[in-house]
């Protein structure tokens, strides 16, 4: 019997004023004086986790790593892989070549020393790597990653990737280095590539939509990628003001995202994105050893 594909359940740890593109909501010199929901949240997440035995990979920002170093400690000593979200959750191609790597550099470096594990994958706030930020992948690579979950093959804000590969590949890049990439997941439905997978598109579809979803993809032989927010489980979580559009897509279905994780959990195998990335090949076990892999 062909074995059930393992898919990677990714978590980007960061707070529930970490919206991007909201007109009017706090500046980060105010970030500190806002209550703080992360921490309970993510644990809520390590408990539904731990309930059913699955390992993930927690993309942390450094402003949250800051102010929670005993939190990426414990995802980290609960057998997850801490992973990277950026330092402050500013776009990609609005901090220019050397300002992206300054921010990557500070959060990786303080991730790695606080989960005292290599941090080798990296998740761009708001999927925001394509045209408008060419240099990113080889910043990426050269500040130490060797993996990046930023690809969103289709259509969003900031641009989205609508012609890249679904499945997980190698990057190669000009400055003769190679990146893997895991990609977010969509399904195809006619013409259209339908994301299905996290986020809004996740508390908004109904669950079999989901699992239709995540099963056409194994059934090729693919691995989802499955990712949330530790803000995405607490329905009763602080809210910004914005645009009646903005809000729908950013509050919507908050009540059911915590059943669909149990639900997809229990229903699918999944790993953390390195481990799914070993698997496959495209990583070798050695150099990104995890702490119990
Ligand atoms: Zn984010």
């Amino acid at each position: 019997m062909k074995k059930p594909v393992v898919n990677g359940l990714s978590i980007d740890v960061e707070e529930w004023f970490h919206v991007l593109d909201v007109p009017g909501s706090p500046q980060p010199v105010s970030w500190g004086s806002l209550p703080r929901t992360v921490e309970r949240n993510t644990h809520k997440i390590l408990d539904i986790l731990e309930d059913s035995q699955v390992h993930a990979t927690f993309f942390v920002l450094g402003w949250v790593a800051d102010r929670h170093a005993n939190l990426v400690r414990e995802i980290s000593r609960r057998g997850h892989e801490v992973a990277c979200h950026g330092d402050r959750h500013r776009l990609v191609f609005q901090q220019g070549r050397s300002g992206f790597e300054q921010d990557l550099r500070r959060a990786h470096d303080l991730l790695q020393d606080l989960a005292q594990m290599p941090v080798i994958g990296y998740r761009a706030p708001g999927f925001s790597i394509g045209p408008r930020a060419p240099w990113a992948f080889e910043v990426i690579r050269e500040v130490g990653f060797r993996y990046d979950s930023s690809l969103f093959p289709a259509r969003r804000m900031h641009g989205g990737a609508p012609k890249a590969r679904q499945e997980p590949h190698e990057l190669p890049l000009e400055n003769g280095l190679s990146l893997v990439e895991f990609p977010s997941s969509v399904v195809r439905v006619g013409p259209l590539r339908v994301p299905f997978a996290g986020g809004g598109y996740l508390r908004l579809l109904p669950y079999e939509f989901i699992r239709w979803g995540l099963l056409r993809m194994n059934a090729r032989g693919i691995p989802g990628c499955v990712y949330l927010h530790p803000r995405e489980i607490d329905p009763a979580h602080p809210r910004l003001r914005m645009s009646p559009l903005r809000y729908f897509q950013s509050y919507v279905g908050l009540r059911t995202a915590e059943r669909k994780l149990r639900q997809l959990v229990t229903d699918f195998r999944f790993g953390r994105l390195a481990d799914v990335l070993i698997e496959r090949k495209l990583l070798d076990a050695p150099g990104v050893a995890l702490r119990g892999a």
